[in-house]
C-alpha cells in the first residue's frame, strides 16, 4: 500500500512481522517488538542506517505521514515513541506509588530537560494529566526555561543543592518517580537523598559512566522499583504496523505534543552532518539536531 513519493517514517526494529514469520514469537506476540527473539535494527546492529541516501526497510515497519506534517516532526516520532513506551512500562510494574493506586504518586523528579526529559514531561501533564509536581533539573538554561513552558518546576543543578532542592519542594516527602534521563552517573549518588523510600525509578539515560557500581548499595537499601525500558516497543495494528509509532505520530501531530521548540539544528544535507556528531552536540545551546532534505 505504499508507493514511489509517499512519505513515511520507519520503526528501525525489525521484529517477527518485518520478516513475515509466523507464527510469530512470544515477545512480538504480547507486544515487546524491539525485544523480538529474531530481532535485528537498523543503524545499531549491523543494518544500514538512516544516514544513507538510500536505505531498505520493510513496507511493514513504514508508517505513512500525515499531509502537510513537516518531515522533521516525523524524525522525532520514534524518541516519543520510546517515552510512551517507558511509561507504559512503569504502569504495567508492581509499585508502591502509582498514578491510580491506594498510594498515589505525588511528585516526580526528572534528572535532564534533553528530548527525553521534556518529551516525559508533556506526555506526564499533557496525556496522563498529571498535576502534581514535577521537578526537572538541568544545568542548560535554555532547557529549564522549556520545562517551564512545559509545566514543569525547573531547578537549576548549577546553583542549587538538588538533595536541598528536593527535600523543600516536596516538603520532607522527597520523591514518589524519579526518571533518570541525562544519562549522567552523578546521580546515582545523590539518587539515595532524592527518593523516598520504594520510589519508582526509570534508569531510562544510557552512557552512564565514572563512577563504581558500589553506588547501588545506598540506592537498594530503598527498595525502589526499578523499571528498565529501551526502544519503542509495542503490539501491532490490524495492518502489522506498530502501534507505538502511530500512537505517538498522532500526538505530535494533534499538538498535543511539541517536539518544534526543541529542535535547535537543522541540517540540509548529508555532507553538514558530521556537524551535529563532531561539535554541535556539545554546544551549550544544543538540544536536538535534525537532518531535513525536504
Ligand atoms: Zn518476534
Amino acid at each position: 500500500d505504499l508507493g514511489p513519493g509517499v512519505r513515511v517514517l520507519a520503526d528501525q526494529g525489525r521484529n517477527c512481522h518485518s520478516q513475515g514469520r509466523s507464527p510469530v514469537c512470544s515477545y512480538c506476540r504480547s507486544g515487546d517488538s524491539h525485544q523480538c527473539e529474531f530481532y535485528s535494527e537498523h543503524g545499531i546492529t549491523g543494518l544500514q542506517g538512516a544516514l544513507a541516501a538510500t536505505i531498505a526497510i520493510p513496507a511493514v515497519n513504514c508508517v505513512r505521514l500525515p499531509e502537510g506534517l513537516p518531515a522533521e516532526l516525523g524524525a522525532l516520532v520514534e524518541p516519543l515513541g520510546c517515552v510512551l513506551h517507558s511509561s507504559d512500562r512503569v504502569e504495567r510494574a508492581q509499585s508502591r506509588y502509582t498514578f491510580s493506586g491506594p498510594e498515589p504518586i505525588r511528585n516526580i523528579l526528572i534528572c535532564g530537560g534533553g528530548p527525553a526529559g521534556l518529551l516525559f514531561l508533556q506526555y506526564l501533564r499533557n496525556i496522563k494529566n498529571f498535576e502534581g509536581l514535577i521537578l526537572v533539573s538541568d544545568i542548560r538554561e535554555k532547557n529549564l526555561e522549556l520545562a517551564r513552558r512545559f509545566g514543569g518546576t525547573p531547578i537549576s543543578a548549577h546553583k542549587t543543592d538538588l538533595g536541598e532542592s528536593v527535600r523543600e519542594l516536596t516538603h520532607g516527602e522527597r520523591i514518589h518517580y524519579l526518571i533518570e534521563a541525562a544519562g549522567n552517573s552523578a546521580i546515582f549518588e545523590q539518587m539515595p537523598s532524592l527518593l523516598r523510600k520504594q520510589a519508582t525509578v526509570v534508569p531510562y539515560g544510557h552512557g552512564h559512566k565514572g563512577r563504581d557500581i558500589g553506588l547501588w548499595g545506598n540506592i537498594l537499601f530503598l527498595e525502589p522499583t526499578l523499571v528498565a525500558s529501551v526502544g519503542a516497543s509495542g503490539g501491532f495494528d490490524a495492518d502489522l504496523r506498530p502501534t507505538t509509532y502511530r500512537r505517538a505520530l498522532e500526538l505530535i501531530t494533534s499538538g498535543k505534543v511539541l517536539v518544534e521548540p526543541f529542535v535547535t539544528h537543522r541540517y540540509g544535507a548529508l555532507k553538514e552532518i558530521h556537524r551535529a556528531f563532531e561539535t554541535d552536540f556539545s554546544r551549550p545551546e544544543y538540544i536536538k539536531g535534525v537532518l531535513n532534505l525536504e
